[in-house]
């Protein structure tokens, strides 16, 4: 990644430490050309970071967050921005920054906004991915949906990289590591690095018990 697109990523707003940004990047690097998914885009930070390899890689990336913020981004919330609640509707708006973020990185031609929640989106969702990066909403429930919702679309040999994964609850919140153990239990996944707290999975080509349409 060039020096000024670093510097794009470095003072967009995001929770990436720069041991993971670089593990990110170099997970990517090893996945195939075609379509990348990641889920949770919040200001486009870890977009910057896979939107750069995907460039390099001749993938496409396409990133999927409704912009009004997870739990923890929301009034009253650790991890809450009041620089980012839109006046004119009182919620918190993260999408004028993740087009801000594209232009100043120059990489709108290689990454696809979609603007929705992932229930919207699962139902309709067709295309085989390359790599998968799951960083939406860290409720069970929803970190769920969204594994049994996309991974299936994975194709043999395709990355599932998963961020704010910690194995003991004293570290952070469970969710991302239900996923994960999840994925290694269904035996369709082996996994391939451990960086702080992203995970980095490959699939192997079984099939995902359980997960409706995994017979790809
Ligand atoms: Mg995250």
């Amino acid at each position: 990644m060039d020096d000024q697109r670093r510097a794009v990523a470095d003072r967009t707003r995001g929770f990436l430490p720069a041991e993971e940004a670089d593990a990110l990047r170099a997970a990517a690097a090893d996945a195939r050309p075609g379509l990348w998914l990641e889920i949770g885009t919040y200001c486009a930070k870890s977009t910057v970071h896979l939107g750069s390899v995907a460039e390099t890689a001749g993938a496409h990336l396409v990133t999927l967050d409704h912009h009004h913020g997870s739990e923890e981004n929301q009034p009253g919330w650790e991890y809450h921005d009041a620089e980012l609640v839109d006046p004119r509707t009182g919620r918190l708006e993260t999408l004028p920054h993740a087009r801000h973020t594209l232009h100043d990185a120059g990489l709108e031609p290689v990454v696809t906004l979609l603007v929705g929640s992932t229930q919207q989106v699962a139902p309709w969702w067709t295309s085989p991915l390359e790599l998968l990066f799951l960083d939406g909403n860290h409720t069970d429930e929803v970190a769920q949906h969204d594994y049994a919702a996309f991974a299936p679309h994975l194709t043999d040999g395709a990355l599932l990289l998963v961020h704010d994964v910690f194995s003991d609850p004293r570290d952070g919140g469970q969710a991302p590591w239900h996923v994960v153990r999840r994925a290694l239990e269904s035996g369709a996944f082996d996994e391939v690095s451990v960086t702080g707290s992203l995970r980095v999975l490959r699939r192997t080509g079984s099939v995902l018990p359980g997960v409706p349409g995994s017979l790809t």
